[in-house]
């Protein structure tokens, strides 16, 4: 995997191509110009997983594909509904192994906010263990979405003791302690517009102590923009403000932030590496 450029660890341009299919060029020009050159996908359900092949035909070499079933999405179905899709993505990532760029298994994980909990969390603790294991057998690395479940997660997580312990914790949002235990297990923090946010002292203490080669940058592009952006409305340029903040955070600037985000991700996620 060769890239030229700064890496946006996780965002989802694919949604975007579907959803603003007007805005997608002006955003991946803005970001190229300003020295970004690899956008790594999350992955949410099957039409998306089709989108993000769809982006990279348009971008070959430039977009880092992760399939997975997301929490929302298992948040909505029963256990019955869910099991053939859980096979469907099985054979996707058969169908793309070849797919140097089929990078990570994702976005798995739990969101307890009440939303996503109004059918109980069988559905979601069932999609994050049966993802664990793919994952596994795959040796492709996970990228987690963790919201209000962090210590659930990490019940799960050692239970199941995958042996296969790489990949990322997207927009990280639990405490540093939190965080300790994932960075322990070889994962890395990966942290976005939240940090840009003034208020928000967790994501800030996060970024001002977590270990540089544990760090990773990403926007979440079109959500989790800094503030002056609206949601749904957060381009992938705003790398550079999650760079500059962290950079002021760290007494780095931001191009030195973003380089040891550019090597701690590509530590993890290229494929040549061999699995420990
Ligand atoms: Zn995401």
């Amino acid at each position: 995997m060769k890239i030229n450029g700064h890496i946006d660890s996780h965002n989802h341009l694919a949604k975007v191509l579907h959803t603003h299919p007007d805005r997608i060029n002006v955003w991946i020009q803005d970001a190229l110009d300003s020295g970004i050159g690899f956008f790594m996908q999350g992955g949410i359900d099957p039409q998306n997983w089709q989108h993000q092949i769809q982006l990279q035909e348009r971008l070959p070499g430039q977009i880092g594909l992760c399939f997975g079933i997301h929490p929302y999405f298992a948040s909505e179905r029963s256990i019955t509904e869910l099991d053939p899709i859980l096979d469907q993505l099985a054979q996707c990532i058969g169908q793309h192994s070849g797919n140097s760029e089929l990078l990570a298994i994702g976005e798995l994980g739990l969101d307890f906010r009440p939303d996503y909990v109004k059918n109980g969390t069988e559905s979601q603790i069932h999609a994050l263990e049966i993802q664990i294991e793919l994952a596994d057998w795959t040796g492709l690395p996970m990228v987690f979405h963790i919201v209000q479940a962090h210590l659930e997660c990490e019940r799960i997580f050692s239970l199941w003791n995958p042996k296969n312990k790489r990949g990322l914790m997207h927009s990280f949002s639990g405490s540093l302690e939190q965080a300790e235990y994932w960075m322990q297990h070889g994962l890395l923090i990966s942290l976005g517009g939240p940090v840009c946010h003034e208020k928000n002292k967790k994501a800030r203490r996060l970024a001002t102590h977590i270990p540089l080669e544990f760090l990773t940058l990403e926007t979440d592009s079109p959500d989790q923009p800094p503030p002056e952006y609206a949601r749904g409305e957060n381009p992938p340029k705003t790398l550079w403000q999650v760079a500059k903040t962290i950079g002021e955070l760290r007494n780095l600037d931001a191009e030195e932030i973003l380089d040891i985000s550019n090597s701690n991700f590509l530590r993890v996620f290229r494929k040549d590496r061999k699995n420990v």
